[in-house]
């Protein structure tokens, strides 16, 4: 894993931003109307981060990034559905970036209500039938159900960027595309790289 921080300068830069995030040494980058009045003319971000909903995990707060630096997706459970690839491939073929984080994180309330198999209204049932797959891929696992079905999602979900965007599998074969799971922490801040 150190190494593929090591060899990649946007995953470097989104955990150096954690870092600072985690120690409360925030330097709030591109914030400024200066920053503002230069993406009028485009947005060159350097990470796509594939994320939860929940009020928690805020990519640009958890990374101590600012305005036109990541491509931000964020549904509750971070699962997948057509608009959400083509969001991503937007992001990776017209935007031309590199960098895909799938980032699960703890105590998460569409893994909960997956593994409580809770009757849910509405339209929220199709949240934990994009969540079955990692259910039973988890489930009889050792260890905290919810973690280990967040883990197990975030991993193929990942997968199945790998397989399904539009040429994404021969960038990651040349890698010009990558592609990482990620977990983070509620209670300290930290971004695990899986
Ligand atoms: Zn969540």
């Amino acid at each position: 894993m150190k190494d593929i921080i090591a060899n990649n300068e946007h995953l470097r830069k989104l955990i150096e931003g954690n870092k600072r995030y985690m120690a409360s040494h925030l330097e709030h980058p591109d914030q400024t109307s200066e920053r503002r009045f230069e993406l009028k003319h485009g947005q060159h971000p350097f990470a796509i981060i594939l994320g939860c909903s929940d009020s928690r995990v805020p990519p640009e707060v958890i990374f101590d990034q600012g305005l036109g630096d990541l491509y931000v997706v964020r549904v509750a459970g971070n699962v997948l559905d057509q608009m959400i690839v083509a969001s991503i491939e937007y992001a990776v073929l017209h935007l031309n970036v590199s960098l895909i984080m799938v980032m699960g994180h703890s105590q998460c309330g569409a893994v909960a209500a997956t593994c409580n198999h809770e009757q849910l209204e509405g339209h929220l049932p199709s949240l934990t039938f994009a969540l079955n797959a990692a259910f039973n891929k988890a489930k009889g696992q050792p260890g905290n159900l919810v973690e280990n079905v967040t883990l197990a999602n975030v991993d193929l979900v990942a997968n199945e960027l790998k397989q399904t965007g539009a040429h994404f599998p021969e960038m990651v074969k040349d890698n010009q595309l990558t592609i990482v799971p990620a977990y983070y922490h509620i209670g300290t801040g930290k971004v695990d790289l899986l």
